[in-house]
């Protein structure tokens, strides 16, 4: 067989005859980026996104530039027309990419905004192969799964890597090894890690060991059979991540490193975690991260300083976990109360406050569907605060101007997160304004007072999956409001995702009347923050705070409704007002 140095050459040459076959971005430097392999076995739902995102802070830690990726099965070109329900919260980047949630754990945990180069999904891998097929680039060729299909994959991996300059690309893949629709995924790292050549790829596969309660003993002949068939596709992993309920015991640690040529200190349990910021240090302590600088050979790219500072921060982070001073209970209202990857963002992010101000923040999940005035007073008597999340549709929304007129009219903190936004405009133009049939022309279309109204902007763009208000805006913040304080900035980022907005011509009336715009669009009569100065914390926006909010770096909304909450249950405390509160943590 060819050296190295051959394969590269014929792999660069697309033209020829070569069943070498795989297209390399002009100036791709071999050696300069490793690449980190995360795959399933056993089923999906694994959490390899987190332990993927855990593994990569380690490493960006050490100084190490490093970059996500998710490669998706599903054949939709982005994740916008997902139902939340069936496949966790739309994740919005700042470029607008609507992707899986995943990429909001790699953006928490790696304190970075993402961008579309950052996730893949079938559909955008076959639209680029076929699109590439009516150019002619294929040269008379038949156009296959392997080369082309795997061999698209494989130049997106290399583009990403090169774009970012990045020491290693975590590439993880959705599903589970056996899923027909990843199997090309499966295929195209299997090439690149051998196009790349030795030391320049690792795999870890992430299984889960059963523990049934009837035999009280852990079974690990699932996860056996399920590394199996990776091994069956090529795939020699070099690091087995043991998911379950307790720690992995040693003997079922060991069979699987008998079962899969996986050195035992590489088969390490990943047991759950009280919370997913603990995982990094489990990691570290089993020494995970130092097993793949040796196998990508790039123990010399670190920067030990680097890593003791960062390290540092990390476990005072660590440390205000689990030892909070009190607890309060935020009420969620909305449609997909049963399944929690619908909110992860929104969960997150009070945890991230929660964090920073020393309160264990309880989340509370409430189906606004049968609410009315008076059943809203007796599901809120027992919450702290309250927020209105995003939505669309009509199913629940009376029930949730219930809860806001409630959090209204009893100083109870609320924050309104787009559609949570909208109900409060709803709210407050019926109640306040007296504009008795204020309503969204979303879920009223006939609305003759629609204070919530489609974007005209929007009215121009037709059909499903293209026509919202997507990724960061800039918003202006007005001086002197409860927004510029929380902020102390003229002017913050945040991510949207809407179609709907205030009609402008409502504006004047609304603020009339006692409810402030404190945050608008820089160039357009967008209204995008609300607060009402006469309550403790009220407050709405446009966006969605909770993408960007991070561990480190709590979103100041979400801060200030968990420190209203406290001042709120514990008024014998003499707590901090929302603001002192918040502008404590930030020192
Ligand atoms: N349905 C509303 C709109 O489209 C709100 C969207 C949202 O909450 N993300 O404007």
């Amino acid at each position: 067989m060819t050296n190295d140095k051959d394969i590269l050459a014929s792999l660069s040459d697309v033209s020829t005859e070569s069943e070498f076959f795989s297209p390399i971005p002009k100036g791709y430097k071999k050696g300069k980026t490793k690449y980190c392999f995360v795959t399933g076995t056993v089923m999906s739902g694994l959490g390899k996104g987190i332990f993927s995102s855990c593994l990569a802070k380690l490493m960006q830690d050490k100084g190490l530039k490093v970059t996500p990726i998710k490669l998706e099965g599903y054949l939709n070109i982005d994740s916008g027309t997902l139902n939340p329900f069936r496949h966790g919260e739309v994740f919005v980047l700042d470029d607008g990419m609507e992707c899986d949630m995943d990429l909001g754990t790699y953006e928490r945990m790696l304190d970075q905004d993402l961008s579309a180069a950052n996730f893949a999904t079938s559909g955008q891998i076959y639209r680029s192969v076929l699109h590439k097929e009516r150019h002619g680039d294929y040269l008379g060729r038949d156009v296959q799964m392997i080369p082309h299909v795997t061999g698209e994959v494989k130049l997106k991996l290399r583009t990403l890597a090169m774009q970012t300059a990045a020491d290693i690309v975590f590439v993880e893949i959705g599903g589970t090894v056996g899923d027909l629709e990843n199997a090309y995924y499966i295929e195209a790292m299997r090439e690149l890690a051998y196009e790349e050549g030795p030391g320049s790829s690792c795999f870890v596969a992430l299984t889960y060991i059963l523990e049934p309660k009837a035999l009280g003993e852990q079974k690990s002949k699932a996860a056996q059979l399920g590394i199996k068939q990776l091994m069956q596709c090529g795939i020699q992993p070099d690091i087995i991540a043991c998911r379950a309920g307790n720690p992995v015991d040693l003997k079922a640690r060991q069979k699987i490193s008998i079962f899969s040529n996986v050195p035992i200190n590489r088969v390490f349990s990943m047991h759950d975690a009280s919370s997913i910021y603990m995982i990094p240090a489990m990691l570290r302590d089993k020494g995970i991260d130092f097993e793949v600088l040796r196998l990508l050979k790039i123990e010399d790219r670190t920067d030990l300083r680097k890593e003791r500072k960062n390290w540092a921060t990390w476990c005072d982070f660590n440390d205000k976990i689990g030892i909070a001073k009190n607890t309060v209970t935020i009420g969620i209202t909305g449609k997909y109360t049963s399944v929690r990857d619908s909110y992860a963002s929104i969960i997150n992010a009070l945890e991230h406050s929660g964090i920073a101000l020393g309160s264990d923040v309880q989340i509370k999940w409430i189906d606004t569907t049968d609410i009315t005035d008076i059943s809203a007073a007796e599901k809120l008597a027992d919450v702290d605060g309250i927020i209105v999340p995003g939505g669309f549709g009509t199913r629940g929304a009376e029930g949730k101007i219930a809860c806001i007129k409630y959090a209204r009219q009893n100083n109870l903190p609320y924050l309104g997160l787009c559609f949570g936004f909208q109900m409060a405009v709803i709210e407050f133009a019926r109640n306040v304004c007296g504009l008795k049939n204020a309503n969204s022309s979303e879920i009223e279309p006939k609305c003759t007072q629609a204070v919530i109204d489609i974007l005209p902007e929007q009215k121009k763009i037709e059909g499903l999956g293209g026509n919202m208000r997507l990724g960061g805006r800039d918003i202006e913040i007005i001086p002197d409001t409860m927004a510029a304080k929380l902020f102390n900035a003229k002017s913050v980022r945040m991510r949207f995702r809407h179609r709907y907005e205030v009609d402008p011509k409502y504006i004047d009336q609304l603020q009339n009347s006692g409810m402030i715009f404190s945050g608008k669009a820089p160039d357009q009569p967008i209204m995008q923050i609300l607060e009402i100065p006469s309550h403790p914390f009220f407050m709405g926006t446009q966006a969605h705070p909770c993408l960007t909010s991070r561990p480190l770096l709590p979103h100041p909304m979400f801060l200030g409704l968990v420190a209203a909450a406290a001042k709120r249950k514990f008024p014998e405390n003499k707590l901090p007002d929302p603001l002192q509160a918040v502008n404590k943590t930030k020192k």
